[in-house]
């Protein structure tokens, strides 16, 4: 059957038309009649289909709730959003044929400001998509509560090392044919309640497949769910199964089609949705043009209870990985009844490399970023290089946090970096457990000082507390160890952080941290982890040479003193004596760092593995 000239979905028979002696089909009487209104636009538009060739060899469609790609573009929150950026700039290097799909958010996340006590305050992001992202002329419409919601798209092409681009559709409801409501529907990333969220989410799902056939995009072979969000996608294209063949839902079919990536080990962190909401959003099935998916078949592949996205992903989708090895055996035992494999995450190498080790790259391993495997020789680097280069990028951010803050710290003290979402599992005060302790190392074996950032959600009361307790901490200190707390932690200040400090510290609850990106930021400029072994640690972690374990196990489960003991253990007899003293050494974990670590812990070597094990 044909494709409905307007929205680009498979046609029906019966929503036909005729105009200047030709015949339409439509998949709705509600794209019948804006054809009817304006033939020209859409016979125009099929004219200048030259391209489609090309959009038809596109084989694979990324769904994500978030996408970072810069930091001018504040379409993320953190690490899910950086990671699907990271992983779209080396699919562009790769020429992977994929197009991404996430959702336009005009205000943006927050942008973080902290008053004296470190209370957060959020503000709106203004940001002016125009400014860097190019709109389309296309609109799709979804039902939602029997009214019809329209959707356009927003472009971002990005540009891989060769030429090859993959386009980024940035989906938006802020079009004068919405109600009030509906036109925020992308305003916030992350904010509003359980409804809002919902209708985001069955705008990315469903609303982003619409798109994308509308756009020609009809060669898809697979479409990855990046995390639970989009899996509403997987409603659709069961629908769009059903009118292409047999009346009968085909859930084979779809599965052969789908690929999950979960990002949380803890059974909080998936989302779900009471039936009664999801069905008041999908409308009154008398008033339904086509058929939505039958109750009792909902509620088997997404839960009895309540619809859970992660569910629904994992009952239609043939290929289902963790993030981390570790994350792939929880997610195992959290859902025993699937088969779960492993992919470790990666971050892009020529984002993550502050400048000066670019240069040094540059100098001896010329293709460092077409191939980040060549890394491994970073060990012929002399190291006098390596501690200028490394040198180089922490004056840049000892400056910048003195101008910032006021502070007064040093280039030559131990500069410890922890960054990230401030939640209550990622405990960043347990450094902080016994500060009389803390002070006697940093008098006995050597000065450090801390800088902190990260911000926490809106709703997220535990860990606003949390960045007070940073906050008051870094007073009582005052004097004695420097303490400071960075506003509005982004892909910017993320890049200063993970390159200019000399040790970037990671202390989260086992075992919820799926994998963790930002150690692999550091590895990348020569920054050895202290860490807990959960997430990409575990595999990362070669004690004194990549850097230093905290505590137990990975099996087992965290304990806030004894992990406080061990990180003050490693911190006196292992860190500061080996900085301080053992400089050479030192800078030999450095390069070890990187020619281990960043060699692997890349997006090149992620993507392969997409490309070889799930497409
Ligand atoms: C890398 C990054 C994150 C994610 O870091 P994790 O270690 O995975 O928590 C979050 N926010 C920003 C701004 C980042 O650059």
């Amino acid at each position: 059957m044909d494709r409905d000239p307007v929205c680009g979905m498979i046609a029906k028979e019966e929503f036909k038309y005729e105009f200047k002696g030709k015949i339409f089909y439509f998949c709705s009487n509600l794209c019948k009649n804006e054809f009817r209104n304006s033939p020209d636009k859409y016979l125009k538009r099929s004219r200048r289909s030259e391209g489609i060739e090309k959009i038809k060899e596109r084989k694979i469609a990324y769904f994500s709730m978030e996408i970072g790609i810069d930091s001018s573009i504040p379409t993320y929150s953190g690490g899910l959003g950086i990671l699907a950026g990271d992983f779209i700039k080396s699919c562009a290097d790769l020429k992977v044929p994929l197009v991404a799909v996430t959702l336009l958010y005009e205000k943006g996340y927050f942008i973080q400001r902290l008053d004296a006590q470190g209370n957060q305050q959020e503000l709106s992001v203004q940001w002016n998509p125009k400014d860097f992202l190019k709109p389309l002329l296309k609109k799709v419409n979804i039902k939602i509560e029997n009214r019809a919601v329209f959707i356009r798209a927003w472009q971002y092409d990005v540009v891989g090392v060769s030429g090859y681009s993959i386009p980024i559709f940035f989906l938006d409801t802020d079009l004068e044919e919405n109600s009030e409501y509906d036109k925020g529907l992308n305003d916030f990333l992350y904010g509003g309640d359980q409804w809002y969220r919902l209708l985001q989410e069955i705008v990315l799902g469903i609303g982003g497949v619409r798109m994308l056939h509308s756009l020609g995009y009809t060669g898809i072979k697979k479409y990855h769910m990046n995390e639970g969000h989009a899996a509403f996608l997987t409603l659709e294209l069961l629908n769009e199964m059903k009118i292409n063949k047999d009346p009968k839902l085909d859930f084979e079919a779809v599965r052969e089609l789908c690929v999950f990536t979960t990002h949380t080990p803890v059974p909080a962190g998936h989302d779900h949705f009471p039936y009664d909401l999801v069905n008041n959003a999908f409308g009154n099935p008398s008033l339904r043009e086509r058929e939505f998916i039958p109750s009792d078949i909902l509620k088997m592949l997404g839960g009895e209870d309540r619809l859970n996205m992660t569910l629904l992903a994992l009952n239609l989708s043939k290929h289902i990985n963790g993030v981390a090895k570790k994350h792939g055996e929880v997610s195992k035992l959290m859902f025993p009844r699937y088969s779960i494999e492993s992919i470790t995450n990666g971050i892009y190498s020529s984002t993550w490399v502050c400048d000066s080790f670019k240069r040094l790259f540059d100098k001896y391993i010329p293709d460092w970023k077409n191939d980040p495997f060549s890394l491994r020789y970073v060990l012929s680097i002399p190291k006098d290089e390596i501690w200028n280069a490394h040198q180089e990028a922490k004056n840049k951010l000892i400056n910048y946090v003195n101008k910032k803050t006021g502070v007064d710290i040093d280039s030559e003290t131990l500069t410890i970096g922890f960054a990230r979402r401030a939640a209550a599992y990622k405990r960043a005060d347990l450094v902080f457990s016994d500060v009389g302790r803390l002070i006697k190392i940093a008098k006995d074996a050597g000065k450090v000082q801390f800088i902190f950032s990260g911000k926490a959600h809106p709703q997220d009361w535990a860990g606003k507390e949390l960045i007070k307790k940073i906050i008051i901490t870094s007073e009582r200190l005052k004097g004695r160890i420097n303490v400071v707390y960075l506003e509005d932690y982004n892909m910017e200040l993320a890049k200063i952080l993970v390159s200019g400090v000399d040790l970037w510290l990671n202390t989260p609850r086992k075992p919820q941290e799926a994998s963790g990106t930002s150690g692999m930021k550091a590895a990348h400029n020569g920054v050895p982890s202290l860490s807990i072994l959960d997430g990409w640690w575990i595999e990362g972690c070669i004690e004194d040479i990549t850097g230093w374990s905290i505590g137990s196990s990975p099996g087992v489960e965290s304990n806030d003193q004894q992990d406080a003991n061990s990180l003050y253990d490693k911190l006196e007899f292992d860190i500061i004596p080996t900085f301080y003293v053992g400089r050479e050494y030192w800078i030999n974990i450095m390069r070890h760092v990187i020619a281990i670590n960043a060699s692997f812990f890349n997006t090149h070597r992620m993507v392969q593995q997409y490309v070889l094990n799930a497409y």
